[in-house]
């Protein structure tokens, strides 16, 4: 599989994976931070917000620019600026095409 592919699969369902990461980066604004300045997270609601699978399974939102498209250093990808802005090219300027996401609430 591609690899912008494959680790664009760590940018959603990520709260255990960027738990246990040193650094996160962002595809969208191509910040660099620590797992600990990422205050939003989506995924829970009133129905599952006990369910240690939901808490799990939610997705970060970028603490710069709020986009859910951070990665962590955990998913086996390099997180640094150059494949960051390899990851923007492909998805945010579409260079690849993007498979189809859940809209926010
Ligand atoms: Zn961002």
């Amino acid at each position: 599989m591609n690899e912008l592919l494959a680790a664009y699969r760590y940018t959603t369902n990520n709260f255990a994976q960027i738990g246990a990461s040193q650094v996160c980066g962002c595809c969208h604004c191509v910040a660099l931070f620590k797992p600990d300045e990422i205050v939003g997270w989506t995924g829970l609601t009133m129905q599952n917000m006990d369910d240690p699978k939901a808490i799990d399974d939610q997705t970060a939102m970028c603490p710069r620019c709020g986009s859910e498209a951070v990665l962590g250093d955990r998913c086996g990808f390099p997180i640094n600026a150059a494949f960051l802005s390899r990851m923007n090219e492909a998805w945010f300027q579409r260079t690849l095409i993007r498979p189809k996401r859940k809209t926010a609430p």
